[in-house]
């Protein structure tokens, strides 16, 4: 089971998220446990203030320090937690580090709000910054959920079928291909005709290359990666090839 605990100041943010679909579902068979923890309860004023003035002047509030690493010792009940912290200015969250994240199974996500979190916090007190893509969000909840869908679904028996995993977009680093469902002719628009030729290898190839094509057109970023599986197309040709002339 991986034990997710979220830090926030907004906890209700997160109730209809895990009240559907295939989250729900894991919370239900145990395979993953979530808890909401609210800052504010580890605030000592009557106002239960969590941010003040930044040192040194600037726009917006900076969120204290003391709060959050209270709500974190309180949510560090026992030892291996990883402690995540959400920032624009973290690393880069991708399906890679999902992956070195699923091998762990006890996360504390701590969510920042106005203008951050004091650097103490992130410094000090926590295992990594990570953040979900180079653009500001308000808060951190929304990339809460983004790290727990993402690192749980990697989870064994969290899909029903562990395979869908395997053909997923950037795994090998590639884009997944097309896929097309009944009907077969939607308003003219028709399905490849490899799809129906009963051939498993042909449409191997078939999707490998059209996952290839995707990865050029639209990510040169995954191109240097991908070529390895360009060995691996030639390897499926090669074999089609022998088969075709046998
Ligand atoms: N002043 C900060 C900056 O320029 O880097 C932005 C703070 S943002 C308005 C408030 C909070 O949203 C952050 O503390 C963080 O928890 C969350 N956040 C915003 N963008 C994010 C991103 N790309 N990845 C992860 N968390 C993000």
């Amino acid at each position: 089971m991986i034990k997710f605990k979220i830090l926030t100041i907004f906890p209700r943010y997160f109730i209809s998220p895990f009240m559907e679909g295939l989250l729900k579902r894991a919370i239900d068979n145990r395979i993953i446990m979530l808890e909401t923890i609210d800052i504010r309860g580890f605030t000592k004023d009557k106002h239960k203030t969590v941010d003040d003035t930044p040192y040194g002047g600037g726009a917006g509030m900076v969120m204290k320090p003391d709060p959050i690493v209270s709500a974190l010792e309180y949510a560090s009940d026992e030892k291996g937690y990883s402690i995540i912290v959400f920032s624009p200015k973290g690393k880069k969250f991708d399906q890679i580090a999902a992956k070195r994240f699923a091998m762990h199974d006890k996360f504390i996500l701590v969510c920042g709000r106005y203008e951050g979190i004091d650097e103490r916090v992130m410094e000090f007190y926590s295992d990594e910054e990570i953040s979900i893509g180079d653009y500001v969000l308000n808060g951190g909840e929304v990339s809460a959920l983004v790290f727990i869908e993402t690192v749980a679904r990697l989870a064994p028996g969290f899909l029903g079928n562990d395979q869908s995993v395997v053909d997923e977009s950037f795994e090998n680093n590639l884009l997944e291909y097309p896929q097309y469902t009944r009907p077969r002719d939607f308003r003219g628009h028709t399905v490849p005709d490899v799809l129906f030729s009963g051939n498993h290898e042909l449409i191997r190839e078939w999707r490998l290359k059209q996952s290839m094509n995707l990865v050029k057109e639209r990510r040169s970023d995954l191109l240097e990666l991908a070529k390895n599986n360009e060995q691996a197309l030639d390897g499926v040709k090669k074999k089609n090839n022998g088969g075709n002339n046998g």
